[in-house]
């Protein structure tokens, strides 16, 4: 999957950060994740690990933020959590959404020392 890119650029936007502020060391990092975003928690951790050695980031906690997703009913434009694989609105039974919430993957916050 894409987790090994995602996460190398998730350490670069970190350090920047850890740098700009003259910290030398990042306590923890929380990351918005979408259950949409397809990203696997457990091999973002793994590779937090590797990509971290030697930089500001090595040793930091790692906590995840899950976005449940949110649908828009194109019908009655309810909002609903929609199943894995059927989208129809549970107030007018139409069959048609559009991605509200869920897709997210970004770093919320980090904690310097
Ligand atoms: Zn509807």
């Amino acid at each position: 999957m894409h987790e090994l890119a995602i996460t190398e650029e998730v350490v670069r936007i970190v350090t920047d950060k850890a740098a700009a502020m003259k910290a030398s060391r990042v306590a923890s990092v929380e990351l918005v994740l979408g259950v949409l975003s397809g990203i696997v928690p457990d091999s973002v951790s793994f590779y937090f690990e590797h990509f971290s050695q030697g930089t500001p980031c090595q040793g930091a906690r790692l906590d995840f933020v899950r976005v449940s997703a949110v649908a828009r009913c194109r019908g009655c434009q309810h909002q609903f959590e929609p199943g894995e694989f059927d989208w129809t609105c549970p107030e007018c039974g139409h069959l048609g959404a559009d991605i509200v919430a869920g897709k997210e993957l970004a770093v919320a916050s980090i904690e310097l020392e």
